[in-house]
C-alpha cells in the first residue's frame, strides 16, 4: 500500500532580511491571497511568523504612530489566518535586536543574523518573549493554542550546545530549521547542512548538533524542510523566466519613471546578503549557473522559488521516499515565502493538484505535533 503523505504547507512570513520592504507589500497582501487560495481548495495552511519585526514596532510604536498602524494590521492579518483554521508558528530573525528606525529610510538592523552565535541566556529570552507574544495573541481566539514548532531565521539552527536544550525546556515539540544539503558562506550568514544524518523522516537529533541522529530518544524532535534534486532542464526554464521578468520591470520602469523607484522600495532589497563568497558580481553569476546546470542543484521545496513542472518533481521525489521509509504515514514539511511571490499561478495549480490527490493529507504544523506526540509518526533515533 502506498504511504500517506502528511503534506504541511509552511510559509515564512517576514520581511527582508535587512529589514527593508512594506509589510503591506510584502506580508499582509500576500498572505490574504494564498488563504483564498487555501480557502478555494480546502486546505489550511501554516505560517511562521517572524515576531521579533513585530515586537519591534510595538517597542517603537510611541515615538513612530506609523509604526503602531503597521503592527495592529500586522496582527488583524495573522488573527484573520488563524481564525480560517490556518496555523501560525514561530520564526525567529534575531538581527532585529536593537534595530534602529529611520523613518522613510527604513531600518538598520545590527544584530547578528544567527540565532546560535547568541549566549544561551539571551537566546532564552529571545525565544521566551516571542513564543509568549504569540500565544498570548492567538489564546484570545483559541485558548488551547500553543506555539509548538520552530523554524530559525536563515535556518540557522546547528550546531549549538544551547539551541536545542532550550527549544525542549520551552515545550517546542519539533524544529524544521534543518535542511540538508545547504550550505552558505555570504556575509550575514555561515551554515554547513552539506552532511546532515537525516534529511526526510522526523528524528531524535543529537542535542548539541541537530544535523546529527541522536542514539535515543530525545525531548525534542527535527523534521527536516524538504529538499530535492531538480532537474537540470527545469532549473534553466525557471531561471530563463526569471531573466525575461527581470528585463520586462526594467523597460517597465523607465517607462514609468519615478514611480516605479517606490514600488522597488516597498519590496525591499537583498542586496548581496545571501550570495555566498566568491559567487557576487557578473564572473560569480556565471560561475553559480556553469555549476547549477552541470551537475544540478538540491533545491529547498520553496514553492515561491519553483516553477510549476519543480513542484511536479518535487512531489515525484517526495513519494518515491515515502515508499522507500516504508511506513505508513510520512509528514513532510515545505516551504515558501509569500514576500517573494508576486505571480500565485503555478502555486494555485500545485494546490489544484494535491487537493485532488488521494495519498496525499494537508495538515497543519499544530497536526504534525499532535501526530509525533501521539506516535502516529515515526520517530527516527541512529539505531533505527
Ligand atoms: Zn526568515
Amino acid at each position: 500500500m502506498e504511504p500517506l503523505i502528511h503534506l504541511a504547507f509552511v510559509d515564512d512570513w517576514e520581511v527582508r532580511g535587512n529589514g527593508s520592504g512594506d509589510p503591506r507589500v510584502l506580508q499582509f497582501a500576500p498572505m490574504r491571497r494564498l488563504t483564498e487560495l487555501y480557502q478555494k481548495f480546502g486546505l489550511r495552511g501554516s505560517f511562521n511568523a517572524e515576531v521579533m519585526q513585530q515586537l519591534t514596532y510595538r517597542k517603537l510604536q510611541g515615538r513612530f504612530p506609523e509604526l503602531k498602524i503597521l503592527a495592529d494590521e500586522w496582527e488583524q492579518a495573522v488573527t484573520d489566518s488563524f481564525r480560517q483554521g490556518h496555523d501560525i508558528q514561530l520564526h525567529l530573525h534575531p538581527q532585529w535586536i536593537a534595530a534602529e528606525y529611520h523613518g522613510q529610510d527604513g531600518w538598520t538592523l545590527r544584530g547578528d543574523w544567527s540565532i546560535i552565535n547568541y549566549p544561551g541566556q539571551q537566546m532564552r529570552a529571545l525565544l521566551l518573549s516571542c513564543k509568549q507574544f504569540l500565544e498570548t495573541l492567538l489564546r484570545k481566539i483559541d485558548p488551547q493554542y500553543s506555539c509548538v514548532s520552530f523554524r530559525a531565521g536563515s535556518w540557522c539552527a546547528a550546531p549549538s550546545d544551547s539551541l536545542f536544550p532550550i527549544l525542549a525546556e520551552l515545550g517546542f515539540v519539533f524544529d524544521m530549521s534543518i535542511v540538508a544539503g545547504i550550505h552558505y558562506e555570504t556575509p550575514r550568514v555561515k551554515l554547513d547542512y552539506t552532511r546532515c544524518e537525516e534529511g526526510f523522516l522526523p528524528y531524535y537529533p543529537m542535542m548539541n548538533d541537530a544535523r546529527r541522529v541522536s542514539q535515543t530518544l530525545e525531548a525534542i524532535v527535527c523534521i527536516p524542510t524538504n529538499t530535492f534534486r531538480a532537474s537540470r532542464r527545469a532549473l534553466l526554464r525557471r531561471d530563463l523566466s526569471k531573466v525575461q521578468k527581470i528585463f520586462r520591470n526594467r523597460i517597465t520602469r523607465v517607462a514609468k519613471g519615478a514611480r516605479n523607484a517606490s514600488a522597488t522600495s516597498s519590496r525591499g532589497q537583498t542586496g548581496d546578503d545571501w550570495t555566498n563568497r566568491g559567487e557576487s558580481g557578473p564572473v560569480g553569476f556565471v560561475r553559480r549557473a556553469v555549476k547549477r546546470y552541470t551537475r544540478g542543484q538540491t533545491c529547498v521545496s520553496d514553492l515561491s522559488h519553483m516553477n510549476y513542472s519543480m513542484m511536479v518533481r518535487m512531489m515525484d521525489s517526495i513519494r518515491e521516499r515515502a515508499a522507500r521509509s516504508g511506513l505508513k504515514q510520512v509528514a513532510v514539511i515545505l516551504e515558501n515565502h509569500t514576500k517573494d511571490v508576486q505571480d500565485f499561478s503555478d502555486i494555485e495549480r500545485f494546490l489544484t493538484q494535491v487537493a485532488h490527490s488521494t495519498d496525499v493529507k494537508t495538515v497543519t504544523l499544530t497536526e504534525i505535533a499532535k501526530g509525533l506526540q501521539d506516535g502516529s509518526f515515526k520517530v527516527r533515533t541512529a539505531r533505527q
